[in-house]
């Protein structure tokens, strides 16, 4: 089964992996972060089906996805 892990304290909650996710299982939190901002959490990590989409559109490289045995992660040059 995929993974799938977003690093709150990297997140400034501009909600767009919620809106890309094909299973919408993105949510955004009622808590904020030490920066003040909402964040991103999967609330159904059981339906992920490891399309990484979420990790690919976010600008803060605040999510990663583990699929069949790969880490996929975009690095900030
Ligand atoms: S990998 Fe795909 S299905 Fe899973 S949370 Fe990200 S966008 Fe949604
Ligand atoms: S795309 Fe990234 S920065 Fe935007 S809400 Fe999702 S995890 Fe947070």
């Amino acid at each position: 089964m995929p993974g799938i892990r977003i690093d709150k304290n990297h997140c400034k909650g501009c909600e767009l992996c919620t809106q890309v996710c094909p299973q919408k299982i993105i949510s955004m939190s009622k808590d904020i972060t030490v920066r003040g901002y909402y964040y991103a959490q999967v609330h159904d990590p059981s339906r992920c089906i490891g399309c990484k989409l979420c990790a690919i559109m976010c600008p803060d490289v605040a999510i990663e996805v583990h699929s069949h045995g790969t880490v996929f992660e975009l690095v900030d040059y």
